[in-house]
């Protein structure tokens, strides 16, 4: 450790990672006026906080391991997070059929009584049971399933939270840098000195920082051993959750939650209008978290659960998408993967000027968390003492009530009648009121177009508002415009973004 120094610092929290917890850590810290620089090595979203299964949930199943707290406090975030941004995350009902095989019907009734009681001022629908026979619901499945349960949850679009908090925190003075690595950080008693990279250019910077937070996901423990060298007991375990997508295979809005012989349970969700995420899997990962890939057994289990339960049958050829991520769950010395908790760890460590690492999370309870990383740094850093503000302040695009979704997408249609249904829908559901930022009155205005239905006004509204790089960027993150292009307009697409790439180099 080195000597205090009273030098002017460049910032006061370096944060590492653009996933959802490094990007809402920055937009919170940021709106209480600190002065925040967030390095993402690759994309926003490229890694674990685009590979989930999209859910707000509380975790029904995690009472099974009462895990009450963490249910609690994620119930309470799907209310939060519903009001905050209600362009991209939207109420969802999950259908649970009862299976004589599996958890006895008694014990589903409970559970979902201390799930739709388990706190105060949920909106949400409550549960309701099901005769399958008599209900729509019932079409898609077998004769055998006789009866079941209706739930409430919602639903996210993952990658596009993550930016939204990450153009929030900009907007609120952060700089925001992706495809920059963190390489060393020196520790000195009351200030970081890091190095960091730019991967395209190949420029290393210093930059000095008070404090710096961790949210490296996957690479949290190599990233305080390593880059850090700091030391923890404090671990993850990883374990691979796999999806496979394919065309739709029921009509009705609801989502099905299956349950399997090996008590894992797997969810069937609408997707994209015209498709069906299946996901997801538990696998103990220990190879690389760059590169994580489904196996053909994730994909022929998947298959299996939906076959077990649905009359129309999915195999593997019926797959037109498919992708993975690795969870990094705090090791809590579990004896199987889906037994490991999914509740966070905050290390902080103030031997020095302070760190603080973030061990596990869900989506669902980002902003809570980022809420608590602040509370553990405020004592060591007054610029934070700030009241808290993010549960009540909309995402960028998201200031309308949920009630008026449809208003929203009347308007846009109103102002760009050129525009189908579904296009106005999808801009809503993807910018909110920020659709307006790109969507004139004038057609010729949209430029290119790349194919579905996508076209240049939006692509370039990506680049130099939400920091996409990459086709992969735009296809897979900002949008799933890959689940419709082609491969040549995938390419054209390519050429034009680095072109575009080129010419601000
Ligand atoms: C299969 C699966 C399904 C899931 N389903 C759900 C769900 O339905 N609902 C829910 O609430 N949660 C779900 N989760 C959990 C949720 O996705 C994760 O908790 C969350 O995305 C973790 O976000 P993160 O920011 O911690 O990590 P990440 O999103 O992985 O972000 C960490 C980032 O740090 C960057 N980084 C690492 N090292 C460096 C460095 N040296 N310099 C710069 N950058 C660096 C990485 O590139 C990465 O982008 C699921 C997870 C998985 C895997």
């Amino acid at each position: 450790m080195k000597e205090p120094s009273n030098m002017p610092l460049d910032y006061d929290l370096l944060i590492i990672g653009g996933g959802i917890n490094g990007t809402g850590i920055a937009r919170d810290a940021a709106g209480r006026g600190a002065r925040v620089l967030l390095v993402e090595k690759d994309d926003l979203a490229g890694h674990t906080s685009s590979a989930s299964t999209k859910l707000i949930h509380g975790g029904l199943r995690y009472l099974e391991y009462y895990e009450f707290r963490l249910v609690r406090e994620a119930l309470m975030e799907r209310e939060n997070l519903l009001r905050i941004a209600p362009h991209i995350i939207w109420p969802m009902r999950f259908v649970l059929p009862h299976s004589d095989m599996l958890r006895p019907a008694w014990l589903l009734r409970a559970g979902l009584f201390i799930y739709d009681h388990l706190c105060m001022g949920m909106t949400l629908p409550k549960t309701r049971r099901i005769y399958f026979r008599e209900d729509p619901t019932g079409g898609i499945l077998q004769r055998q399933y006789v009866k079941g349960f209706e739930y409430s949850d919602g639903w996210v679009q993952d990658s596009r939270l993550v930016v939204l908090n990450a153009i929030s925190a900009r907007e609120h003075g952060a700089t925001i840098r992706t495809r920059t690595r963190l390489l060393a950080a020196e520790r000195f008693d009351d200030y970081w000195e890091a190095r960091i990279e730019d991967n395209v250019t190949g420029a290393v910077t210093k930059v000095t920082t008070r404090a710096i937070v961790n949210a490296a996901g996957p690479w949290v423990t190599d990233l305080l051993h390593g880059e850090l060298s700091v030391t923890s007991r404090n671990s993850t375990r990883l374990v691979k959750g796999s999806h496979i997508v394919v065309p739709k295979l029921f009509d009705t809005p609801q989502a099905y939650i299956l349950q399997n012989p090996d008590k894992r349970i797997v969810f069937a969700v609408p997707y994209e209008r015209d498709f069906t995420l299946i996901g997801t899997t538990d696998v103990n990962w220990d190879k690389s978290a760059n590169h994580v890939e489904i196996n053909d057994s994730e994909v022929t289990y998947l298959c299996e659960s939906v076959n077990r339960y649905f009359n129309k049958t999915v195999s593997p050829k019926d797959v037109v998408w498919q992708y993975a991520g690795v969870r990094a769950l705090f090791d809590d010395h579990a004896g199987n993967a889906s037994a490991v908790t999914r509740d966070y760890k905050l290390d902080l460590d103030v031997a020095g000027a302070p760190v603080i690492s973030i061990f596990g999370g869900k989506i669902t309870t980002y902003r809570k968390l980022a809420e608590h990383v602040i509370e553990k740094l405020t004592p060591h850093m007054p610029v934070l003492g700030a009241e808290s503000w993010t549960a009540h302040a909309v995402l960028p695009g998201g200031d309308f009530a949920r009630a008026e979704f449809d208003r929203q997408v009347a308007a846009l249609a109103d102002k760009a009648p050129y525009l189908s249904r579904e296009t106005a829908w999808r801009l809503v559901r993807n910018y909110g009121t920020r659709a307006g930022n790109f969507v004139t009155s004038r057609q010729e205005a949209l430029g290119q177009h790349f194919g579905a239905d996508l076209y240049q006004a939006e692509v370039d509204y990506l680049i130099s508002e939400e920091w996409a790089r990459s086709v992969e960027d735009i296809i897979w993150r900002r949008g799933k415009f890959g689940l419709r292009l082609s491969q040549s307009e995938v390419t054209q697409l390519a050429a034009y973004i680095d072109g575009k790439m080129a010419a601000h180099a």
